[in-house]
């Protein structure tokens, strides 16, 4: 049987999230109206991104270093956490936020079989008693999870002195962090309350 190319492509954009099929046909056609150039820079930054990108062995964001600029750069006293890398890019939309961050990879989810000891919470604990942190921010999303989990989070962390903090509701309840704009953050980070 022949192979079928543009189905091929069809179905390597619909692997990507909220793509559907409609969208698929759309970017597979683009790619083969376009000039070859622009297919090969295309297919070269998948695989160049793929290859070079990893995650901060420190707090889990992208980064082609083994520590990430933002680990190296600033004041490691304040981590804000959160759930997903992409939520750090969300977040340094706030330019007034000098802290660092820790990415949970997940929520606690008893729906999803997902407990305390899947996510991230362990390292967490540890980088809180090595750097004298003073101040957690929980920037998880405001929903269900995202606030069990911080109020987890806060528990564990009450005992060892540090100062735990929730970002308020300026993110509409149920949203998530990365859809909100710079304003939004910024006054949900500066409204952010001790748990
Ligand atoms: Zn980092």
């Amino acid at each position: 049987m022949k192979e079928d190319f543009i189905e091929k492509l069809i179905e390597s954009f619909r692997t990507l999230p909220g793509v559907g099929y409609k969208t698929a046909q759309r970017y597979a056609f683009s790619i083969i109206e376009g000039s070859r150039d622009r297919a090969e820079r295309f297919s070269k930054s998948l695989i160049e991104a793929k290859d070079k990108v990893g995650f901060c062995k420190v707090c889990g964001n992208f980064t082609d270093t083994q520590v990430c600029p933002i680990c190296q750069h600033r004041n490691r006293k304040i981590i804000c956490v959160v759930k997903d890398p992409k939520d750090i890019m969300a977040m340094e939309k706030v330019k007034t936020y000098d802290g660092v961050y820790h990415v949970l990879f997940g929520t606690i989810s008893p729906l999803e079989h997902r407990g305390p000891d899947d996510i991230k919470i362990k390292e967490l604990l540890a980088r809180v008693g090595e750097d004298n942190v003073e101040e957690v921010i929980m920037a998880t999303n405001p929903d269900v999870e995202g606030d069990a989990t911080a109020m987890y989070i806060a528990k564990l962390l009450r005992p060892l002195g540090v100062k735990v903090t929730r970002i308020a509701q300026g993110v509409a309840m149920g949203s998530d962090l990365e859809y909100a704009d710079e304003v939004t953050l910024s006054r949900a980070l500066e409204g952010r309350r001790e748990l």
